[in-house]
């Protein structure tokens, strides 16, 4: 049986208070009764309160993204080293916003799957297609080779740390969301594809979540999907009651 995960990619949103507020709140609402996984992913200054916050709660949290190399000349940046340093072993890779605008390619993810599974962090690794991509009926074409090419050069033991997040990028943030067949259909596909490589085992263990616009009033239904475990949100994690009404509907 698969857990699921609710996870929420804060974004560039929210300053030190308005983060340490909302964490107050979640705190206060969210209750998981062991059936669900709840994550928050606040920008990295946001971190190490984060962490403290959130230290004897059932929330964990997760950065938003990391470099492949251990330290250097990469100004900006940060590194699995650091985040670790500050109690987090959880990062998004490959968010479609990190392809999109700074220009992140399968090669740079390969690099940053490899690194967080050496250094043992949960890596949440987002796949999805654009509009053009499924206009053109490529969907499928595209995210498998986002896998392959990211992710299939890992050996068997780093999917115990690994969970894919199937986010179409036409349903990020648009309020356009893939309707609960058509996200079951590419999960389907994807752990197809995962069982192909590594065997049914393994792919039956793997949790795919899905993102794309998910609301408190579509939660339930597209989290009822077989090959559904849970969700990736994005604007609907900045409010701690409709992030929570979320939570309440992975439950089952
Ligand atoms: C996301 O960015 O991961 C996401 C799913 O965003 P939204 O829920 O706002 O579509």
């Amino acid at each position: 049986m698969r857990k699921k995960i609710v996870a929420g990619n804060w974004k560039m949103n929210k300053t030190l208070p308005e983060a340490k507020q909302l964490i107050q709140e979640l705190l206060s609402k969210v209750n998981t009764e062991n059936k669900v996984e709840v994550y928050i992913a606040p920008s990295f200054v946001n971190l190490p309160e984060a962490v403290e916050q959130t230290k004897n709660s059932d929330i964990k949290v997760a950065a938003q993204n990391m470099h492949f190399e251990d330290s250097g000349a990469y100004t900006g940046e940060v590194s699995a080293d650091m985040l670790k340093a500050i109690g987090v072993d959880k990062v998004i890779l490959g968010h479609s916003e990190r392809r999109a605008y700074f220009n992140e390619t399968d090669e740079m993810l390969q690099k940053k799957a490899h690194k967080a599974y050496e250094k043992q962090m949960m890596n949440i690794f987002c796949v999805g297609e654009k509009l053009e991509d499924r206009q053109a009926g490529k969907h499928f074409e595209v995210v498998k080779s986002q896998l392959e090419n990211a992710l299939f050069s890992l050996p068997m033991q780093a999917y115990k740390n690994i969970v894919i997040a199937y986010e179409p990028v036409w349903a990020i943030g648009t309020g356009e969301t893939a309707s609960p067949e058509q996200a079951q259909e590419m999960h389907k596909f994807i752990r197809e594809t995962l069982a192909k490589k590594y065997g049914r085992d393994l792919a039956d263990n793997v949790r795919i979540l899905y993102g794309g616009s998910v609301k408190p009033g579509n939660a339930k239904e597209i989290f009822s999907q077989p090959d559904v475990d849970g969700g990736l949100i994005g604007g609907a994690s900045l409010d701690a009651d409709s992030f929570n009404a979320i939570i309440e509907a992975a439950k089952n």
